[in-house]
């Protein structure tokens, strides 16, 4: 199979790693992949409200020197694997990168080109931020009072792919095996599937949540888990990241058994508080008592149910942004599929990955480039002039195609 050779845009700067933070020149080379489906409608659309934003908020000092590289369908047709090793080595190498949906080819070996990548990478932590923008259809009555940025632990628990079905082989010797060296019966029919969670990863997810919520002054951080029934990997990620918060972040935080035994209940000034909440019960928080949430970290399942439900409850999945981090590395990218129905038409809305480059722009230090993003999509859904997607729930909208959302957002960029 043929190599590729990614060309660096002319006067592109390479992002630096030190002392644990990023160092962003002012033209930094960030790689881009187009994406299948509605991916390339909604990446242009993308790719102009990021440059027009930062155009304006910066009078053409900072500017992303965009580089494309392929994955998925367009690698394919271009001669080479659907993820070429001198892709995962770009963005490596650039540290920040973003992604349009991906279509995973029918015998192409893996499950799903987004899991691979962030197997591959090793990007552990998916961070779903969910907040409201104004005008948006939305199910509750008071979408406005949740915000909150969702951490989920992206490389173990059920999601691990270790299990086997019921009647194969694999599943009758495990459990023999468990029936009789570990004393718990289990039915020669059922099918097996593993749950493994360890201190280490949910050390490093809990603490990326902490530092997030440190750098963002936010009040609280909830660890998510069903530890009442699971003792051993949801209870001890509880009991985990309780230990990483008082290792690391003893200045910093307290937990709420000590608010009530140490401070009678009252918050001392500047710390932010580590709670935890039993994940069923989190379901009905986040419905009725959203405004006491800020930063969430919880394991891999949880986290998956616990983000489309938030997004859901502040108008839809459609604008849903998110991001996997590791370390270093950050891969951004729509939350939502490939719509192989839409594509090519021009149709749908570039929400969720325009919102993923928002937060891209903020992972930079970009942030007045990321509000004047936030505002003008605000206002653009306010004046009404939306997507199909949004139009058909909304009375008296004007329904634009995705470049002319795109343009309106353009135009309406403070
Ligand atoms: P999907 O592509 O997310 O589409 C499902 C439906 O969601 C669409 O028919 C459309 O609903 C709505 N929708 C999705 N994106 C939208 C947008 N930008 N604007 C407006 N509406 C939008 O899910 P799918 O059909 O299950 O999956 C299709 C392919 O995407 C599969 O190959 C799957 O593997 C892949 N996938 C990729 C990712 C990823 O790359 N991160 C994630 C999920 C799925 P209406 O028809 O009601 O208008």
């Amino acid at each position: 199979m043929r190599k590729l050779n990614y060309e660096e845009p002319p006067g592109g700067q390479i992002i630096g790693w030190k002392e644990n933070s990023l160092q962003v020149p002012d033209k930094p080379i960030i790689p881009f992949i187009e994406g299948d489906g509605i991916g390339p409608d909604i990446w242009a659309a993308t790719q102009q409200v990021l440059d027009a934003a930062t155009a304006k908020s910066y009078n053409g000092r900072k500017k992303i020197k965009w580089m494309e590289i392929l994955c998925g369908e367009k690698a394919v047709n271009a001669g080479v694997s659907a993820l070429p090793d001198e892709t995962l080595e770009a963005i490596r190498k650039y540290r920040v990168a973003i992604k349009g949906p991906l279509t995973t080819p029918v015998g192409g070996g893996f499950r799903s080109l987004n899991v691979s990548l962030r197997q591959l990478l090793d990007l552990y932590a998916c961070v779903r931020p969910v907040r409201y923008y104004g005008g948006t259809p939305a199910p509750v009555k008071h979408p406005e009072k949740l915000k909150v940025v969702i951490f989920r632990e992206n490389t173990e628990d059920v999601y691990a792919g270790i299990e086997w079905p019921s009647g194969s082989e694999e599943a009758k010797k495990l459990a023999g095996f468990i029936t009789h060296e570990l004393g718990k019966p289990v039915s020669e029919e059922a099918g097996i599937g593993i749950k493994p969670m360890t201190r280490k990863n949910t050390h490093r997810i809990v603490r990326a949540a902490i530092r997030y919520a440190i750098e963002h002054q936010c009040p609280d951080v909830t660890l998510v888990h069903k530890g009442n029934i699971m003792k051993f990997t949801e209870g001890a990620f509880r009991d985990w990241g309780y230990e990483v918060a008082a290792l690391e972040f003893a200045e910093e935080t307290i937990s709420e058994k000590d608010l009530w035994e140490k401070y009678a209940g009252k918050m001392p000034e500047g710390k932010i508080l580590i709670k935890d909440r039993i994940a069923d019960a989190m379901f009905q928080q986040v419905l009725l008592r959203p405004d006491e949430y800020s930063v969430i970290a919880t394991p891999n399942l949880n986290g998956d149910y616990l983000s489309d439900a938030c997004a859901a409850q502040v108008g839809g999945l459609g604008m849903a942004p998110g991001a996997n981090l590791a370390d270093g590395v950050a891969l951004f990218e729509a939350t939502h599929g490939t719509a192989p129905k839409y594509a090519g038409q021009d149709k749908v809305n570039p929400g969720s990955l325009i919102l993923s480059g928002v937060m891209l722009l903020e992972h930079l230090g970009w942030t007045e480039a990321a509000q004047a993003i936030k505002a003008a999509l605000e206002k653009t859904i306010l004046s009404k002039v939306v997507t199909y997607d949004l139009a058909r729930q909304l009375d008296g909208a004007c329904e634009v195609k995705c470049s002319v959302f795109a343009q309106k957002i353009i135009e309406n960029l403070a």
